[in-house]
């Protein structure tokens, strides 16, 4: 693989790998989890491999690509406004191209989406990529293409991504797909199926080729990664009829936490997604144990009212959930934590609001993602459950939520002030070219003086000052894990 160096929309400079002697150009674009955007790396290997190189400019693709979400109706809206625009190139300048769509809304709307969008030659669900080199020869030869049949053992962990829109520093890698949970709000496990988990060996072999490649980060990535448990494939489910030899051998998210950092020992760790009910000890100990593992946890709660979080299938009540924190913080002191909140979801009451905003409130949370419920088609909530709150009651309580965020992510860059943080360089900071950006192992941004230090870097840097979400500072030197 040939590496070039290009800029994005944002102005910021990406590297690009190119296959010598490949002759057709894949224009893909991501929406939704950052599942999404590593599938797509893996879509874009798996079409490396059948004469395909990634560009930057639509009018100038043979095939669009666009990886879907489905997580709230807007970002199904976002994917119909792009695929306009599609049409808009595809009739103005480039008649030949032709397009594709993958992911969750591919995977929930399956052939519906080819009767729907015309402009749309090929559906391809999250378990299907391996399936693309066909399905386009299908589309050559004047066919619509389709295949969303999810798998039991598909993990990708055969394919070595090819890195999109990456700078080099940072990177994520799967290491289970699907999940078990079934929270009533939520369309993944109809989009991606039965959790299992990618076999170690495959993602320490995928770091190690990262640090060779000169990356400083990796993110392990799952839907839930508090659940990963190998036992030699298959599904987690069927875990209680394996052998007692692979009981006895089964490797958990914790052990995986530890086979990484020992493996990449200057290399930093951070995981998301996590899941309260399915969270363990011997994860929030690992981290302890590891300094190259981040001080850093995305723990989603989506309601602090034990009837709202029963309602949503959520398999813990607001107490385990203080208690989980609890112990967050007494084994990791200075542990960030983040949330996902649900505003207005069916028959929340004033009460079960406020009991939101009072679980908050003991948290403290460094930052959040927030949003008003949307109903998801084919989800138990909108089966079973009508969706009764008014909207402007919605958007009421999700300002609540977002105003008293605010107060919580400024009350902790506050706690930074005066401290030395490592942070390790990834980009340009977006307010001036004299600064570098990048993250502290709380996963915090931190601006800086550019000096002589360059991407890439682990640096020293004194905290002067900050705002709500970023911390400023002087630099004083590089860390002993440059
Ligand atoms: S844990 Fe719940 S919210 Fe998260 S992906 Fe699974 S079903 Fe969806």
């Amino acid at each position: 693989m040939e590496k070039i160096i290009d800029e994005n929309k944002q102005g910021e400079s990406l590297i690009i790998e190119k296959k010598a002697g490949n002759n057709r150009k894949l224009f893909i674009e991501s929406y939704g989890c950052q599942m999404n955007f590593s599938d797509s790396e893996i879509v874009a290997s798996i079409l490396s491999e059948n004469g395909y190189n990634t560009t930057q400019d639509l009018k100038d693709a043979d095939l669009v690509l666009v990886n879907t979400c489905s997580i709230r109706d807007k970002a199904e809206q976002t994917v119909r406004k792009r695929l306009e625009k599609y049409n808009a190139v595809k009739r103005e300048v480039n008649p030949n191209m032709k397009v594709g769509v993958l992911g969750c809304m591919a995977e929930r709307l399956k052939s519906k989406f080819l009767e729907e969008e015309k402009i749309v030659d090929l559906v391809v669900g999250p378990d299907a990529y391996k399936d693309l080199p066909n399905l386009l020869s299908e589309v050559d030869d004047g066919r619509d293409a389709i295949n969303v049949i999810l798998s039991k053992e598909e993990t990708y962990g055969d394919i070595a991504p090819v890195r999109l829109n990456t700078n080099g520093v940072t990177a994520f890698v799967s290491i289970t797909r699907g999940c078990d949970n079934m929270c009533t709000f939520c369309v993944v496990p109809f989009t991606r199926g039965r959790e299992r988990s990618r076999d170690p060996q495959s993602i320490v072999e995928e770091i190690n080729d990262l640090a060779n490649k000169g990356y400083k980060e990796v993110t392990l990535l799952g839907q839930n990664v508090d659940s990963y448990l190998w036992y030699g494939g298959g599904l987690k489910k069927d875990f209680d009829k394996a052998t007692d030899m692979q009981k006895a051998t089964a490797v958990n998210f914790a052990k995986l936490l530890e086979l990484c950092a020992q493996a990449q020992p200057k290399m930093r760790f951070r995981f998301s997604t996590s899941n309260p009910q399915d969270m363990t000890l011997d994860v929030i100990e690992t981290m302890a144990k590891y300094q190259n593992i981040c001080k850093y946890i995305h723990l989603p709660v989506q309601s602090g009212s034990n009837r709202i979080l029963k309602a949503m299938n959520r398999q813990h009540t607001r107490e385990e959930y203080f208690k989980m924190i609890d112990n967050i913080r007494r084994i990791i002191p200075d542990c960030a934590i983040s949330q996902d909140m649900i505003a207005g979801f069916p028959t929340e009451t004033e009460d079960d609001h406020q009991d939101t905003l009072s679980l908050m409130e003991y948290v403290k949370y460094d930052f959040g993602f927030m949003f008003a419920y949307s109903e998801r088609p084919g989800t138990l909530a909108e089966r079973k459950l009508e969706d009764d709150i008014p909207e402007a009651t919605k958007k009421r309580r999700l300002q609540d939520i977002i105003q008293l965020q605010q107060e919580h992510s400024h009350y902790r860059t506050q706690q930074h002030l005066g401290k030395v943080e490592e942070v390790l360089i990834e980009k340009e900071s977006k307010k001036s070219d004299a600064h570098w950006a990048g993250r502290n192992s709380q996963n915090t941004m931190v601006v800086f003086p550019k000096e002589n230090y360059k991407p890439g870097d682990f640096v020293n840097v004194k905290i002067t000052d900050c705002t709500k979400a970023t911390l400023i500072g002087e630099p004083i030197g590089y860390s002993e894990n440059n």
